[in-house]
């Protein structure tokens, strides 16, 4: 029977908590008692340097259940990296582990299909949001644009995603390989490979405080997922350089032609065609140094060269 543990990072969520726990406990011992689960599985808070009550309700939650776990961090280390820390402890101890947030926006009624999936041999299983709707129109917007943005830029992420999923003990192993310090979670687990699944919820408001994550901590992420997945930009800069140093190349042609029709002022000609030179020149050049500095930033990060899945030996 599978050991599932669901892994809940925390930011003074003093105002949810209680309640989010009692629903995954009530959740839990349900799938439990459909011998879904086995009975040693566990709800793990892990507290992100909370200044609130967050971690002495935590205390208390684990005081009265055996169910409820809680990991402290030593201060306030950002979303991303509170749950890379509860996925990375937990991976000794469960069979696979399903991450969400603490205020329940994603759908707890999927953990089942989820571990269902999980049983039919899935190593992650990706909560993927059916529609839109509790969102404003500019989050929607912004949100959906940004996944084709990174998608453009070559980043491989499911559309819809966020950080609700489940994940394996064998895909949680292989994720440890990952080294990184600069984490967007969603763009790293596909490269892990193995087979996956998704499942739709629809996602609802939060319970009760407010988002830990204001507009700056987004945006903040956004880039966050454009520069640690993909050096793209530096190309970008590169192509720009050579298309600014084409045109210098048309004003060149144009200014010869304006010479000898005898309409410019003497000196303008060479002025103006060097300008666009010198600045194409420039910009292909701080993007080659780009280039090679995008190389040494992507061996940098140590990311494994592949990961084995089946190794058929007698
Ligand atoms: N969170 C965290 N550390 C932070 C900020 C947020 O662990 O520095 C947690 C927060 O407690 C919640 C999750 O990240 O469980 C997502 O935050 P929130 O629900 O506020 O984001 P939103 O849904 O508004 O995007
Ligand atoms: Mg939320």
């Amino acid at each position: 029977m599978t050991k599932l543990y669901i892994a809940v990072p925390c930011y003074n969520e003093e105002e949810v908590l209680p309640d989010s726990a009692e629903k995954l406990r009530a959740k839990l011992n349900a799938m439990m008692d459909k011998g879904l689960i086995s009975y040693d599985s566990r709800i793990v808070f892990i507290d992100d340097g909370s200044k609130d009550k967050t971690w002495q309700l935590i205390e208390g939650l684990h005081n009265t259940d055996s169910i409820y776990s809680g990991i402290k961090l030593s201060r306030n280390r950002g979303h991303q990296n509170a749950l890379m820390c509860g996925l990375m402890t937990l991976r000794d101890q469960a069979d696979a582990v399903i991450s969400i947030d603490a205020d329940l926006q994603d759908d707890i009624e999927v953990f089942d299909e989820m571990v269902e999936r999980y049983q039919d041999g899935c190593d992650v299983v990706y909560g993927v949001r059916s529609k839109r709707e509790t969102d404003t129109f500019f989050k929607r917007f912004t949100a959906e644009g940004y996944y084709k943005v990174l998608d453009k830029m070559g980043a491989k992420v499911i559309f819809n995603h966020a950080d609700f999923r489940l994940m394996s003990k064998r895909a949680l192993e292989a994720f440890s390989e990952f080294h990184e310090t600069n984490l967007f979670l969603r763009g790293l687990v596909p490269m892990i490979g193995f087979k996956s699944a998704i499942v739709t919820y629809e996602r609802s408001e939060r319970l009760a405080g407010e988002s830990k994550y204001p507009l700056k901590k987004m945006l903040a992420l956004a880039w966050e997922g454009i520069t640690s997945l993909s050096t793209k930009p530096i190309k970008m800069i590169t192509r720009l350089g050579l298309i600014i140093f084409l045109i210098s190349i048309i004003m060149l042609i144009y200014s010869i032609i304006r010479f000898f029709t005898g309409a410019t002022e003497t000196g303008w000609a060479s002025l103006a065609v060097s300008i666009w030179a010198i600045g194409g020149l420039q910009m292909m050049a701080i993007g080659i140094i780009g280039e090679y500095i995008g190389k040494i930033y992507l061996e940098s990060k140590h990311r494994p060269r592949f990961i084995v899945e089946t190794f058929l030996n007698d």
